[in-house]
């Protein structure tokens, strides 16, 4: 740390900082965790100025051996940890990977076909009429996708997002009665809508997804089906989601961060079987311009030791205590989106408490417990000051927490909620982000967080 303090002593500061909030606090983000020390040393290498446009094997640029080495070992790992026919390493984040599939897919199925119909091989040939018809047939494509307040992605079809500018969107949503998803409504909407791809995977969903009755409902209408294991990554690698709810044997292409549940650097990737392979590797120059060898390697070695027995016994330990914490939750009497879990997150309904999503996070961060605020299905609150708090283990679980220190944190969230009150409420928008904290109960539970 002392060689960026000399050039930039704020920054130096700033990473001492954070060290000490992670330690210092409970990070129940549901999409963050601790990446192992051998993760993080191989992100900060010399492999960060090496430029690598291109596949293995095939680049644009000299010199790239090793980066071939380390790609094609992220990408090995990545296949045999999955069980996938192909894996595709570069995306530097989910977004990226979600792109690279969108257009892997409008690739397969939409351009190719144009090609072989003007009957050359590159797009550079079509003449000016085909490739004018050929933007207008991409443009036309539909996607169906969770919605958000369902536990969907904004990555998903949604219009602040690229991907809802790209094609026409519509969800799928969850039972109003029980918060499940409603797969006979899904089938429905997909017979009706045709869409070409049906997205499955969430942010917030805190229960199982049955990929293969996802599978029939794509194959029943001709989609492709893509899921975003963003979120469960980890507990797929580590054997906990197998069979219908495991994505990978269900789905033609599956995309991931890598920094979630699966505890690597920040980055995504893909996974496809065979016959999307070549457009799927299209993603640079597609999508994505030079990848990060650095964050490649750290794939290699973060996926390397997701291969290991221990990352099994981990996976599994983030779900045992997901469910502890759930259950101390709803002893105490707050009541959870679904009534509980299957997997690493827990989706509190705060609204019981009077307060807003914003003002229950708000009043958790100053007493030392990480969550983020989250929409609840069919949310008054709207997707800003939400009526939900979403908390997730694989951070903990990494830290080695179990299911008694998950009661002891289920009585550290029921004490702020209890002792948080909003100071006006239900006065219009601006009153909805402000609450008062029992500073006793603070200061009480910020200790007992930090001894933990
Ligand atoms: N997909 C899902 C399901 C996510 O939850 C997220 C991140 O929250 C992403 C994609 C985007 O990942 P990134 O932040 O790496 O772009």
């Amino acid at each position: 740390i002392d060689v960026v303090r000399d050039v930039e002593p704020r920054v130096a500061d700033a990473i001492g900082a954070e060290v000490e909030d992670q330690r210092a606090s409970l990070k129940l983000i549901a999409s963050e965790n601790y990446a192992s020390p051998a993760v993080l040393l191989t992100m900060g290498n010399w492999f960060s100025d090496k430029y690598a446009e291109g596949t293995v094997g095939r680049r644009f640029y000299a010199g790239c051996r090793n980066v071939d080495t380390v790609e094609a070992l992220a990408a090995e790992h990545a296949r045999e940890l999955f069980g996938a026919e192909h894996a595709y390493v570069q995306p530097h984040s989910g977004i990226d990977a979600n792109l690279v599939a969108y257009w892997a897919i409008l690739s397969q199925r939409v351009e190719g076909p144009a090609l072989r119909r003007a009957g050359v091989r590159n797009v550079n040939d079509l003449t000016d009429g085909d490739w004018a018809e050929l933007r207008r047939e991409l443009g036309d494509q539909r996607l169906l996708g969770m919605s958000l307040d369902a536990g969907g992605h904004l990555t998903h079809g949604f219009r602040p997002n690229l991907s809802g500018k790209m094609f026409d969107q519509r969800s799928y949503g969850t039972d109003p009665g029980t918060g499940l998803l409603d797969y006979d409504a899904l089938r429905a909407t997909a017979r009706e809508f045709r869409p070409l791809v049906l997205v499955a995977g969430y942010s917030a969903y805190p229960r199982l997804v049955n990929f293969r009755l996802m599978r029939e409902i794509a194959d029943e209408v001709g989609a492709t089906l893509m899921v975003d294991m963003a979120h469960f990554a980890g507990l797929v690698a580590g054997k906990v989601l197998t069979g219908d709810f495991d994505p990978v044997p269900h789905a033609q292409i599956v995309t991931s961060t890598t920094h979630k549940s699966l505890r690597g650097p920040r980055g995504g990737l893909v996974l496809c079987d065979a016959e999307l392979a070549e457009h799927v590797d299209r993603g640079c120059p597609m999508v994505l311009g030079g990848p990060l060898p650095h964050v490649m390697a750290a794939k290699a070695v973060a996926l390397a030791e997701a291969r290991r027995p221990e990352f099994r016994d981990y996976a599994q330990r983030v779900v045992d205590n997901a469910r502890a914490l759930a259950e101390g939750l709803l002893r105490r009497g707050v009541r959870l989106v679904t009534g509980g879990t299957d997997n690493h997150l827990v989706l509190l309904d705060v609204s019981g408490s009077g307060l807003t999503g914003r003002q229950a996070e708000a009043a958790l961060l100053d007493s030392g417990v990480v969550t983020n605020r989250n929409a609840v299905p069919q949310d008054p609150n709207g997707a800003w000051y939400t009526s939900g708090v979403r908390i997730g283990t694989p951070a903990l679980t990494t830290r080695g927490l179990g299911p008694a220190e998950m009661d002891e944190i289920a009585d550290l969230i029921t004490t702020v909620l209890a002792a948080t009150a909003p100071t006006d409420p239900g006065t219009g928008r601006e009153s909805r982000a402000r609450y008062v904290l029992d500073p006793q109960a603070r200061d009480a539970v910020a200790k007992r967080a930090a001894d933990l």
